[in-house]
């Protein structure tokens, strides 16, 4: 018997940048840090373990033991969740935890100088020096959980050891110290399950070759962390070309944009004119700053739902600009 392939679908976790908050402005859109949970082909994969990697367990089916990550960057924003996730107090799961350090910027980030190595060494080392004392009292190897570290391999900006039934593509974004920013589909014809392990990588019942497909595999762009420079703009103009999901950093509005520019960040009107540019059928706006209030947000929401609502008349495509900024918890179907 066959498995039905669930929908291709993402959950924002968190989308909270920089540090987590809480509180009666918050409740909306959370004060998680960034982790998204996707689902390509019927396989699961997560990006980033911030904060918003605490509801991940929840998120997945019962019988998940092994799941692969993909770190954008090593900033404290986007691997604290490691330290509490209750996926990492359960003996016999793991992660396959891939990342990749990137020392130089693109762009004219002003800070790239000063920062660009400020975090050194490969993956597991830069993970490894949040879990060690003085800074947390267990090292990683101490959690029920397995971690299994990999640096990420590229060749002409296709990930070579992606993880399996993933394509993934990688760009180096304009980020103090580096970040990766990835292009993400199902590999196509990826099966739900197969050698009587499911794709969530638990132990299946009804094991078998499962032939059916989605059609074509859709593509998720993840740009958490990033300075969207002219040179930079250019470079995801293309990179991001007609996917069916950008998220995006908009930490910033226009207003505040000359006083935060070096910060290694964008502002969401940029975000969206991004996404525009390179036909992305939906945005969602992330790495929301740590003092944005849910009232701040919908009133940018309230702008930008107008914008769009101006790009579909012009075009005459209803169905075009799903753009919003992200919610904790958010589920997007493909
Ligand atoms: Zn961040
Ligand atoms: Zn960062």
């Amino acid at each position: 018997m066959m498995s039905p392939i669930e929908k291709d679908k993402v959950v924002l976790l968190g989308t909270r940048g920089s540090c987590p908050v809480s509180g009666d402005k918050f409740h909306k859109y959370g004060g998680a840090t960034l982790s998204v949970l996707v689902r390509l082909g019927g396989r699961p994969l997560l990006i980033d373990c911030g904060t918003g990697m605490l509801s991940l367990k929840k998120n997945l089916s019962s019988n998940k033991k092994r799941l692969p990550v993909l770190i954008s960057h090593a900033h404290l924003d986007h691997i604290l969740g490691l330290a509490a996730s209750s996926f990492m107090f359960e003996s016999g799961n793991s992660l396959d935890i891939y990342g990749k350090t990137i020392t130089g910027v693109v762009g004219n980030n002003a800070n790239a100088g000063s920062n660009s190595n400020a975090t050194g060494g490969d993956i597991a080392t830069q993970i490894g020096a949040l879990f060690s004392r003085p800074l947390w009292p267990v090292g990683l190897n101490v959690f029920p959980a397995k971690t299994i570290f990999h640096e990420i391999k590229i060749d002409n900006g296709t990930m070579l050891n992606a993880p399996e039934g993933f394509s993934v593509r990688v760009l180096e974004g304009n980020h103090p110290g580096g970040v990766c920013v990835f292009r993400i589909e199902g590999a196509g014809g990826a099966c739900e399950i197969a050698n009587g392990v499911s794709a969530d990588g638990g132990t299946a019942a009804n094991a078998g070759t499962n032939s059916e497909t989605q059609g074509a595999p859709k593509s998720l762009v993840y740009c958490s962390d990033c300075t969207l420079d002219d040179a930079t703009f250019a470079l995801l103009k293309d990179f991001a070309k007609d996917c069916d999901l950008l998220i995006c950093d908009g930490q910033y509005s226009e207003s505040e944009w000359p006083e935060y520019k070096d910060f290694g960040h964008s502002t969401w009107n940029t975000a969206v004119q991004l996404a525009k540019d390179c036909g992305a059928k939906r945005l969602r706006i992330v790495h929301h700053s740590p003092y944005r209030t849910d009232a701040e947000l919908d009133a940018f929401q309230e702008v930008m739902s107008a914008m769009c609502e101006k790009y579909r008349a012009e075009a005459g495509r209803p169905d075009l600009y799903d753009f919003s900024f992200g919610c904790d918890g958010e589920e997007i179907i493909l």
